[in-house]
C-alpha cells in the first residue's frame, strides 16, 4: 500500500506515568448487537513532565474483549508494564497490537507536548472548525421504546440519529423512526450482525427509508462480502469493526466495499493513526466520520478534535456527556442548540479531570517512575 508520512504531532517526554481504573455509572444500559454494558470502566493514563505539567490519556477497551480483542486488563498490564516503561526511557515500545492502549499512552505524550506549546490538540492536527454536528446512538429495543429515545435525543437538540440494528430488529424500528421524523438524518449500525443473504434482503427493504448509511452489515473480515453488498445497496456503505487499520480500509477501497469510514481515535492508535486515516480517505476519495467508544470525558475531548478535521463529513457519532454518564471526571461536554458539539479550547486536549471526581472514581491505582 502506499507510504503515509509520518504524522508531525510533538510528543512530551515524562518523568512519571500514573494509571487509574476508573469506574462510572452509566445513565442506562448500552444495548448492542455485541452485548450490554452498564457501567463504563476505563483506564486513565496521566504523564507528568519535568516541570510537573500534566498530559492525559483515556483507554477505552471494554471489560471484556466482545467488541474488539482487546480488553481492560490486558490494557492496564500493557500500559503499566510495557508502554508506560518505554515512554520513561523514550525507546520504541515494541507492542504489536493494543491499539487503545498505546492510543492512550500516545494521547498523553501529545497532550504533554502542547500543554508546554500553548497549542490546542484541534490546532495541531490542522482542523478548521470548532464543531461537529452529534449523531445520537439508540440502542436495540422494542419499537416504542426505540421510538420514545429517539423523540428524547431529538428533543434534546440532535439532527442525526443511529439506530443500532441486528436481524430481527431492523426495517420495523428504522421505518417507525422515519415516519415520525422525515427529516431526520437517519442511519443504522449492525455491528456486523448480517450473514450476506440477510443483507442483501435488508439493504432492499432499507431502500425506501433515505438512509444516511447502513454501517458494518457483515462481519469484521468479510470485504468481499461488504463488496457484494455495496454493489446493490440503494444506501452508502460505512465501514467500523473492518476499518482497524489503513491496510485494512485500503485493501476495502480497492474492492470497492466501502463509501465512508468510522474513524475511532481510540481503536486507530490515537491522534497521529487517526490524522494518516483522514490522509487515506481523502487520497481514495471516500470520507468517514468520527466514532465513539463510549468515551469519558478526556477520551471525548481527544476524539472531538479529531472530528473536525477537514476531510471528515462534519458529522460524529459523539454525545454529550450527560447522554452517558451522570458525573464525568472532567467538565461535561454539552450539546448546542442546533444539535452541534464543541471541541474544548485551550491547550493540548482542552480538558482535564477534576481532582476529587477522579479520586471518587478511582478503583485502582499504579505508579510508574
Ligand atoms: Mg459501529
Amino acid at each position: 500500500m502506499t507510504a503515509h508520512a509520518p504524522a508531525a504531532l510533538p510528543h512530551g517526554s515524562p518523568t512519571s506515568v500514573e494509571l487509574r481504573r476508573v469506574r462510572v455509572d452509566l445513565v442506562e444500559p448500552i444495548v448492542a448487537a455485541h452485548g450490554t454494558e452498564s457501567v463504563r470502566e476505563v483506564v486513565v493514563v496521566r504523564v507528568v513532565g519535568p516541570d510537573g505539567t500534566s498530559g492525559w490519556g483515556e483507554c477505552d477497551a471494554l471489560l471484556r474483549p466482545t467488541y474488539t480483542s482487546e480488553w481492560q486488563d490486558g490494557a492496564w498490564a500493557v500500559l503499566r508494564d510495557l508502554l508506560a516503561p518505554a515512554a520513561l526511557t523514550g525507546v520504541p515500545h515494541g507492542v504489536v497490537g493494543h491499539p487503545m492502549a498505546v492510543a492512550a499512552l500516545e494521547t498523553a505524550l501529545v497532550d504533554l507536548a502542547l500543554r508546554g506549546e500553548g497549542r490546542s490538540l484541534a490546532a495541531a492536527l490542522g482542523a478548521t472548525s470548532t464543531r461537529v454536528a452529534s449523531r445520537a446512538v439508540v440502542g436495540i429495543g422494542p419499537v416504542d421504546d426505540v421510538v420514545a429515545a429517539v423523540a428524547r435525543r431529538v428533543e434534546s437538540g440532535h439532527r442525526a440519529v443511529k439506530l443500532k440494528i441486528r436481524p430481527g430488529h431492523d426495517v420495523a424500528p428504522l421505518r417507525a423512526v422515519r415516519a415520525a421524523w422525515p427529516d431526520l438524518v437517519l442511519a443504522a449500525d449492525a455491528n456486523g450482525s448480517y450473514d450476506l443473504a440477510a443483507a442483501r434482503d435488508v439493504v432492499r427493504a432499507l431502500a425506501a427509508l433515505d438512509l444516511h448509511h447502513l454501517e458494518q452489515p457483515l462481519g469484521r473480515g468479510d470485504l468481499l462480502g461488504h463488496a457484494e453488498v455495496r454493489r446493490s445497496a440503494p444506501v452508502p456503505i460505512a465501514l467500523d469493526e473492518s476499518a482497524v487499520d489503513l491496510d485494512a480500509v485500503a485493501t476495502a477501497a480497492a474492492l470497492g466495499a466501502v463509501d465512508l469510514v468510522n474513524l475511532k481515535p481510540a481503536r486507530l492508535g490515537g491522534p497521529s493513526d487517526s490524522l494518516r486515516m483522514r490522509d487515506l480517505l481523502v487520497e481514495r476519495g471516500l470520507t468517514g466520520f468520527c466514532g465513539g467508544m463510549y468515551e469519558l470525558g478526556i477520551g471525548r475531548a481527544a476524539a472531538l478534535a479529531v472530528a473536525v478535521l477537514p476531510g471528515l463529513d462534519g458529522t460524529a457519532d459523539l454525545g454529550p456527556s450527560d447522554a452517558y454518564v451522570r458525573h464525568d471526571i472532567t467538565p461535561s461536554i454539552v450539546l448546542g442548540a442546533d444539535g452541534t458539539l464543541g471541541v474544548p479550547d485551550g491547550p493540548g486536549l482542552g480538558t482535564e479531570p477534576d481532582p476529587d471526581r477522579l479520586e471518587a472514581a478511582t478503583v485502582e491505582h499504579a505508579s510508574i517512575r
